[in-house]
């Protein structure tokens, strides 16, 4: 997003929807820091810039900074996977994609929201481990897409220092693994310039019962399950 400064009268009011902060008023001069914009449009959808001189430059659609706008938009449709907005279904549509099976977690990781963005450098940091622990990462996942085709988790260089508002990162692994899963990833999460979301996805036992509480317990995690309740809206299409 850019600022048409002839046409700014610096009123500020598009200043307060920008998610990221990355709209600066200076005294007089309004205007984007173009590196930190993760092209989410909000400012222009908000619609309150008096003079129309906000603007989306021909740059925001070339690669690779049209990806901003893949990931931080939920106007504009992801060209690999046709979904809209960031792009994923996540673990909630399990009861329908069978993604995460009996016997195995997933661990989605959400990195940047609420309300900081990320660097693809800073996902790029646990891909690279996820990878090392030879766990796949979900090829019907946007960010899968932008990975190098050696398949060490680096993300393809031209991507690397692009932001975006938010990415999910999805990848799944034996009931066995969760422990040393957890252990490698979760100190990793702390030191990242960014903001990351936590989910574990598992399946009810036959019993109804919920068994992985208690293992995330003995290892000092603090649990708050949430459950998806398929009503039948959603048919299976893969049993696992
Ligand atoms: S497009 Fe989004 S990130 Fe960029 S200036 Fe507007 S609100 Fe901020
Ligand atoms: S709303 Fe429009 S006129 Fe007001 S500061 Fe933002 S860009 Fe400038």
């Amino acid at each position: 997003m850019r600022i048409d400064s002839d046409k700014c009268v610096g009123c500020k009011a598009c200043v307060p929807y920008c998610p990221v902060l990355c709209i600066k008023a200076e005294e007089k001069a309004v205007s984007i820091d173009e590196d930190e914009c993760v092209e989410c449009g909000v400012c222009f959808r908000a619609d309150v810039c008096p003079t129309g001189a906000l603007f989306m430059p021909k740059e925001s659609f070339e690669y690779p900074r049209a990806i901003r706008m893949q990931f931080s938009d939920p106007g504009v449709q992801h060209p690999n996977f046709k979904s809209w907005g960031r792009g994923t279904e996540e673990a909630k549509t399990n009861d329908v994609t069978g993604k995460f099976g009996r016997g195995e977690y997933g661990l989605l990781l959400e990195f940047g929201r609420p309300g900081t963005g990320t660097r693809l450098s800073e996902i790029e940091k646990v891909t690279k481990v996820v990878r090392s622990m030879n766990f796949d990462i979900m090829e019907d996942n946007p960010l899968y897409g932008l990975l190098a085709e050696d398949m060490s988790g680096s993300f393809k260089p031209e991507y690397v220092n692009e932001k975006i508002l938010s990415g999910i990162l999805e990848f799944r692994f034996e009931e066995n693994e969760l422990e040393e899963a957890l252990k490698k990833l979760l100190p990793l999460l702390d030191d990242l310039d960014t903001v990351v979301s936590v989910g574990l996805v598992t399946r009810f036992a036959d019993d109804s019962s919920i068994p992985v509480i208690d293992k995330l317990k003995n290892i000092g995690l603090i649990v708050r399950p949430n459950a998806k309740i398929n009503v039948g809206l959603g048919r299976p299409v893969i049993e696992r």
